[in-house]
């Protein structure tokens, strides 16, 4: 979809009208001062105190027109300030207009970042009353009150979990990124590579690995600096062998201080393929008793088109053994979307996690612009329109609520048709605190290992800088050394 945009002479107004475009139109490029979309919407804006916008929408083939007006009192006097102010009124008539056109209702109006419940927490540290925070919301962004009341209930969730969430600042979260898998799925975009016959990889993957753990735990050691929490994930931790695990753990133990007191030890064991008695074993010997087994999909096909070569039995016989081993606090994912899948094989999965019962269910969304290469293949598969997608999400929210679950995170895809989120349930109690802390930016997580993003968050300022380690193994085995002491650099910097 072409859209051609007039009135507006600033090219920074491009990519806010094309993402929310993109909440209603598949991949939209905008032609800013052109002639050449299917589309044409023309903005007029006058007065500069009080902001008086209008947006006319024309089809261009029919000549059909869609009109919207809005005015707002701008007293920003830093000119970066009026402009955002400025493109929250152009935003405004323009969701107007495009909801006329498509009558697509927007739940979260022009919100188009991924995490809004990072706004919420701001106004309730700011002490902004429940009420007239969620009115601000409503207003500046459009989002409906079903959506505020779910950021509500999500944030009312996460600071029962983690009273000090506002204070965590000055510790940080590690994130452990170990990038093997049994196979490679067919909708993985993770750093993640097939594991068979990479042995002499995988070995000097893993002392690349320990040389980045003692070196962090060192900096933490001596700074004093304590760990909320570890999460291990990838790729799959839990592809490595049992003794790889085991000496994985016991060196997390020696070099990272005061293990004892870390809230909370994730390991993600997604592909029930890798999970046997022995490596059980080593998660309990080390005390991690939350892990991640990922169904996906209860459905035997689809687990065969996206390339997870294991079966639901397995899934489903692992999940058991977990549990008869101690692991107390287990994550399913599941996803919407599928290829092939719709209400019916969503129902299944549901069905079969009721025999489960896991402590959380994780529910995410396969974005449609995936769904749209999927469909490359039509004969092959078939995708869940966008209203079978909401019904999806409907069955998921319905579900959960009636099996004692509550959303404890989400987060939003960006540049995604839809609107669509993601929503972590679990049963009260049972958070995950680095999914919380991760969402809601409150700390600095260091990553380590392959393909893991370092986030560093100034325990003074928020400022937020991001930092990768590299995707492949091979790169990362030739530059760990210096990767790791770039961030070092880096927490030397925020943490004097
Ligand atoms: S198991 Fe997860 S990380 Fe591994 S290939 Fe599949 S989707 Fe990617």
């Amino acid at each position: 979809m072409l859209i051609s945009v007039k009135g507006l002479d600033d090219e920074r107004y491009e990519r806010p009208l094309r993402l929310i475009a993109n909440l209603f139109f598949e991949e939209t490029e905008i032609d800013m001062g052109g002639d050449d979309g299917s589309l044409e919407v023309v903005f007029t804006l006058t007065g500069e105190t009080d902001v008086k916008a209008k947006a006319v929408l024309t089809i261009k083939e029919s000549g059909e027109q869609f009109v919207a007006h809005y005015e707002k009192r701008i007293t920003a006097d830093q000119e970066k300030e009026y402009f955002k102010s400025l493109k929250n009124v152009v935003s405004h008539v323009y969701l107007h207009v495009l909801h006329e056109y498509t009558g697509i209702v927007q739940k979260w109006g022009i919100l188009t970042g991924i995490r809004p419940t990072k706004l919420l927490h701001r106004q309730n540290q700011a002490g902004v009353p429940t009420e007239v925070a969620h009115r601000q919301l409503q207003e500046n962004y459009l989002m409906t009150a079903e959506k505020t009341d779910l950021m509500q209930r999500i944030l009312e969730r996460q600071l029962a979990i983690v009273p000090d969430l506002y204070d965590l600042k000055k510790e940080v979260s590690i994130y452990i990124g170990i990038p093997f898998c049994p196979t490679k799925c067919a909708y993985c975009t993770f750093p993640a590579f097939a594991i068979q016959g990479k042995q002499e990889r995988v070995s000097s993957f893993l002392s690349g690995l320990h040389f980045e753990m003692e070196a962090i735990g060192r900096w933490l050691k001596e700074k004093g600096v304590r760990i909320t929490t570890v999460y291990y994930g990838g790729g799959t931790p839990t592809a490595i062998t049992a003794e790889e695990m085991d000496e994985l753990y016991e060196l997390m133990y020696q070099v990272f201080p005061d293990v004892e007191k870390i809230r909370e030890i994730t390991v993600e064991a997604g592909r029930p393929d890798t999970i046997t008695q022995a490596k059980l074993d080593v998660l309990k010997k080390w005390k991690i008793d939350r892990i991640s087994i990922n169904p996906q999909s209860y459905t035997q096909e689809t687990l065969k088109a996206i390339g997870r070569h294991h079966t639901v039995e397995e899934t489903i016989d692992k999940y058991h053994l977990a549990r008869e081993n101690g692991m107390n606090n287990i994550n399913m994912d599941l996803i919407i979307g599928l290829p092939g899948e719709g209400c019916e094989e969503f129902k299944h999965s549901l069905d079969e996690t009721e025999k489960l019962m896991p402590e959380s269910l994780t529910v995410h969304t396969l974005s449609f612009k995936r769904a749209s290469e999927m469909t490359q293949n039509k004969e092959k598969y078939k995708v869940a329109d966008r209203s079978e997608v909401e019904q999806m999400m409907g069955m998921a929210e319905r579900w959960t609520k009636d099996h004692g679950y509550v959303p404890y995170y989400l987060y939003r895809q960006k540049n995604i048709l839809g609107n669509l989120e993601n929503v972590g349930y679990c049963m009260p109690g049972q958070e995950s605190i680095y999914n919380i802390v991760i969402m809601e930016e409150v700390q600095t997580i260091i990553g380590i290992g392959c393909g893991a993003a370092s986030k560093f968050i100034d325990p003074n300022t928020g400022k937020i800088e991001h930092f990768a380690n590299p995707k492949d193994p091979k790169t990362y085995n030739e530059r760990f050394e210096e990767y790791t002491n770039k961030k070092i650099a880096i927490l030397n910097e925020l943490f004097k």
